[in-house]
C-alpha cells in the first residue's frame, strides 16, 4: 500500500490546526527567520530535512496529520512530504501517521489571506492560538 499526498487549503488548516494531532511542518529555509510562521508550527528547513527526518518522527510522536508548507508549497513543500513517504515505506516504520499533506499556496498565501502570522523568535514555537 502506498500513501498518497494530499492537499489541504488554508481555510481548512485554519480551523483544524489546534487539533492535538496535527503538526504543520514548515520546510523553508532562511525565510522563516524573516518572515514570520504559521503558530506551532515546526521548522524543519528543505535543505537538511532528510538528514534530520529521524528527529522529525521524534518531535511529532503522537500526531497523525502533518501537514507540511514551503513558502508557495510548489516545490519544497511537496518534495519534503513526498521524501517522508519514501522514508516511512522503506524504514517500515509505522509511526502512527495516517495523513500527509501539503498545504495549498504555502506560507506565502496563508499570510495573503490575512491569516494570523506569529512573529515569535521560539525554538520551536510555543505559540498556539494568540496568532
Ligand atoms: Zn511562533
Amino acid at each position: 500500500m502506498s500513501r498518497s499526498i494530499t492537499y489541504i487549503t488554508g481555510s481548512q488548516l485554519l480551523a483544524l490546526r489546534r487539533q492535538p494531532n496535527i503538526a504543520i511542518v514548515d520546510v523553508r529555509d532562511e525565510e522563516r527567520t524573516y518572515d514570520g510562521h504559521i503558530s506551532s508550527s515546526l521548522h524543519f528547513p528543505s535543505d537538511t530535512f532528510s538528514d534530520n527526518l529521524p528527529n522529525l518522527l521524534l518531535q511529532i510522536k503522537g500526531k497523525d496529520t502533518l501537514v507540511f508548507h514551503c513558502a508557495l508549497s510548489q516545490v519544497r513543500g511537496p518534495t519534503c512530504a513526498r521524501k517522508l513517504v519514501n522514508y516511512l515505506e522503506e524504514s517500515k516504520e509505522d509511526a502512527g501517521i495516517k495523513n500527509i499533506m501539503v498545504l495549498e499556496r504555502g506560507f506565502n498565501g496563508w499570510e495573503a489571506s490575512g491569516r494570523p502570522v506569529c512573529r515569535c523568535t521560539n525554538v520551536p514555537c510555543k505559540e498556539h492560538g494568540t496568532a
